[in-house]
């Protein structure tokens, strides 16, 4: 790894490498340059950066443990840990960019934060956010995910957003965003849209990165305090990808620590039914950015799909594309079968049920256990599971001795 690193990417356009970039209509490249330049004078200010540090501790619950899983290591071989990003505040490491890109807008003045969401889970850390900070806070959603996903709905609710169900084409996320998109637009002075990943036009990634890096840091003095070392291997799930880079960031320099990240291989190989960018994606322009995508022969987006509502992304974060090209991270996947194992067996055997999209993360850290007992193995374990309990009950409950 370049030693300035995070001096170098991204690049002053922000690229990194070849990926990246703001592709966007001039009105929108204005704004986006905008809050580009404040980003850059207010978050390096004392006063941002003592704030956070204080909602990071005060109101999110920060720092989260990492956790040793005695028996699952002595299941498995190897020493698995994992860092609790599920005991964040609202259940999930989301909030830790939510409540940055809250604070920014708070310091640029701006009055309402428009997002969209697919599954809910950005909505409601927004929402969380935008409740904390008394701004407005605006949700577009398609009916489809609307009638999908009715408690994230009634969350938003109570946390006092606004969701707009968005009823073009298929009603789901992609409409979802061109509606969240519009909605900033007509308004950009007042309002503020908040990106869920490290994906999306200039600064976004970059911005999300650096909230969610935290994790890294925490995680990475954690685990030497007490194991005296740093872990072999650190595992994440990537859908977008800023639980990953996260977790990534903090380790970038440490060039013995062999990083993976997970993507879903959903329930087979054919376009449709995985969401695996990194094994089947080739580079393209999904969003306003550039990066590996799922596409057909005309450079659309494909259709996606994960059992975990959360990983179900035909891109993959800028940074993340160009950490794949230099070999620093590994991107591998788990399927669907493998990651519903996982989720049953860390409730089984630690008492912790995780979310299903974390589920393919810890999935894989079995796998690398099994492959090499002397290792230790660091997991982001990005949220808790209590989202998708029905869910796994109906759909697979039999399979594993329920109703
Ligand atoms: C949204 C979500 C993810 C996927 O998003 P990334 O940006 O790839 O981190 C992973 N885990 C949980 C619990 C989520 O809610």
């Amino acid at each position: 790894m370049p030693e300035n690193y995070f001096k170098k990417f991204p690049d002053k356009e922000g690229f990194y490498k070849e990926y990246g970039g703001a592709f966007l209509p001039p009105a929108l490249e204005t704004e986006m340059r905008k809050i580009t330049d404040a980003y850059y004078a207010i978050s390096k200010s004392h006063n941002f950066i003592s704030e956070l540090r204080s909602i990071r501790k005060h109101y999110q619950g920060r720092p989260t443990p990492v956790y040793y899983c005695n028996r699952l290591s002595e299941k498995y071989g190897g020493r698995i840990y994992l860092k609790r990003e599920d005991l964040n505040h609202s259940g999930a490491h989301k909030l830790n960019h939510c409540m940055g890109e809250a604070l920014l807008a708070k310091y640029l003045g701006k009055k309402k934060l428009i997002a969209e969401t697919g599954a809910g889970q950005h909505g409601v850390a927004l929402a969380t956010a935008a409740a904390y900070f008394g701004l407005e806070c605006e949700i577009h959603m398609g009916e489809v995910d609307i009638a999908k996903e009715h408690p994230n709905v009634v969350r938003m609710d109570i946390l006092g957003a606004k969701v707009v169900p968005v009823s073009k084409g298929l009603k789901t996320l992609k409409e979802a965003v061109d509606s969240a998109f519009e909605a900033y637009v007509k308004d950009p002075v007042n309002s503020i849209y908040c990106i869920g990943s490290v994906v999306g036009p200039h600064p976004f990634p970059m911005m999300v990165r650096d909230f969610q890096h935290v994790v890294g840091i925490e995680a990475r003095e954690q685990f030497q305090e007490m194991t005296g070392e740093l872990p072999d291997s650190v595992v994440a799930c990537v859908g977008g990808g800023s639980n990953a880079m996260g977790m990534f960031s903090g380790f970038m320099n440490d060039e013995e620590v062999d990083l993976f990240g997970v993507e879903p291989g959903g329930r087979s190989m054919k376009t449709g039914d995985h969401a695996a960018t990194m094994v089947q994606g080739k580079p393209g322009i999904i969003h306003g950015f550039k990066c590996y995508l799922l596409q057909d022969e005309e450079g659309n987006p494909s259709p996606v799909y994960s059992v975990a509502s959360g990983l179900d992304y035909p891109g993959v974060g800028p940074e993340h594309s160009m950490l794949r090209d230099m070999k620093r991270v590994n991107y591998d996947m788990v399927n669907d079968k493998e990651a519903i194992d996982a989720f049953f067996e860390l409730s089984r055997f630690e008492g912790i049920i995780p979310a299903l999209e974390s589920a393919h993360a810890v999935a894989y850290a079995f796998k690398l256990a099994q492959k090499d007992p002397r290792k230790s193995v660091l997991v982001n374990l990005s949220g808790r599971g209590d989202k998708d309990i029905d869910f796994v009950v109906e759909n697979y409950g039999k399979d594993y001795g329920l109703g």
